[in-house]
């Protein structure tokens, strides 16, 4: 059982959108997890076992309570039936309150094919008459992780007290982000790691008033009621 769960295509992509993230819930004392659906079998740099290491490790720097990856294709990431049964399974083991996918666009399909892919499955996780074990469960918020997407959050959250934190769990991808050969040319060198990471984070914290955050989108409206509480200054 987990409040909150985020699911995203390959491990690293949760450290690069929305680990700040994870980290605030947790201090806040939510139980949150990570669900990733491919094993890095096919990247470029690092074998599936040491991206497996690596994830381990990443997700003790993030305090979540869970981590684990399913084995959908790398690099060529389907909807199908078949995948999207093997992730409601895991929606009705763990049975978050709120699911944290990918932006439904973007550069690499495996990330926009995890969004579409994510949210049918939280659908299917929900209906009675489905061929999987578990009670039907369906999470009650679907938030999208759009850092990698160039679009205009609907929020962001403060991560300002966790970004050192964020950046050690996207440091603990040696196999990625360790100064090496292989792949040079396709990959942000270690040492500018910090400062990409750093200036996307204080550009969308600057658009809410704060120093360092990660963005999101929803895509149902926002509800309030008391108008003097709202957050973020107009002028
Ligand atoms: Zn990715």
């Amino acid at each position: 059982m987990l409040d909150i769960l985020a699911i995203a295509a390959h491990r690293d992509d949760v450290e690069q959108t929305c680990g700040g993230t994870l980290l605030v819930q947790q201090a806040l004392g939510w139980t949150t997890g990570i669900l990733d659906l491919t094993r890095g079998e096919s990247g470029t740099r690092g074998s599936a076992a040491e991206r497996e290491a690596e994830a381990i490790a990443a997700a003790q720097i993030l305090r979540v309570s869970h981590r684990e990856a399913l084995d959908l294709p790398d690099g060529s990431l389907q909807n199908t039936l078949a995948a999207r049964l093997k992730i409601a399974a895991v929606l009705r083991r763990l049975r978050p309150r709120v699911v944290i996918l990918p932006y439904w666009q973007g550069r690499h399909p495996d990330h926009y094919t995890a969004s579409t892919l994510g949210y049918e499955a939280c659908f299917a996780a929900g209906l009675t008459r489905l061929d999987i074990p578990g009670e039907p469960h369906r999470p009650y918020k679907i938030l999208y992780a759009s850092l990698y997407a160039d679009v205009r959050p609907t929020f962001v959250v403060d991560i300002t007290p966790h970004i050192e934190t964020r950046l050690l769990s996207l440091l603990a991808y040696r196999s990625q982000y360790g100064a090496q050969p292989t792949g040079a040319g396709l990959f942000v060198p270690e040492e500018d790691i910090r400062e990409r990471t750093f200036a996307t984070a204080r550009h969308y914290g600057l658009l809410a008033g704060v120093r360092y955050a990660e963005p999101f989108v929803q895509k149902e409206v926002a509800l309030a009621t008391d108008l003097m509480h709202l957050p973020v200054a107009s002028i």
